[in-house]
């Protein structure tokens, strides 16, 4: 599958992993658009939160859990952090692999992108 997520997953692209398990992989945006800037991914491929099922739903209550192990190791639980997904056009989407943006370590904006 032609997916860039997908391709990070594999290895065949490479990335700084944060974190990963059978189902979850976390790992550093290319572009960080904050001091903390982490994506954290389901392996199975789900192109956008449009497409997830309910036999999704432990694998996508697990992202968050992620989000939160990983706010908490990177020292910014308490400070607080922003969780994003963007959903298509209009949502932004530009990987069409479900993701996560974690982002904090900074008091981030009233919007990212208008
Ligand atoms: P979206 O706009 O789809 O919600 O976010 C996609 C994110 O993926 C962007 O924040 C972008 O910086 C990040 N990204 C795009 N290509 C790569 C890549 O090759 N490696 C990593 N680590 N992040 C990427
Ligand atoms: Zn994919």
């Amino acid at each position: 599958m032609d997916c860039l997520f997908c391709k990070i997953i594999e290895g065949s692209i490479p990335s700084k992993k944060v974190f990963e398990n059978e189902r979850v992989l976390a790992f550093q945006d290319i572009q960080p658009a904050a001091p903390v800037h982490i994506l954290i991914i389901p392996k199975k491929h789900i192109a956008t939160m449009n497409d997830i099922e309910t036999e999704d739903g432990a694998l996508i209550g697990e992202l968050f859990l992620t989000a939160k192990q990983i706010a908490e190791e990177q020292g910014i639980a308490e400070a607080g952090y922003r969780l994003i997904n963007n959903v298509n056009k209009d949502g932004g989407q530009v990987v069409y692999h479900l993701h996560v943006h974690l982002l904090g370590g900074k008091k981030v904006g009233p919007l990212l992108a208008e």
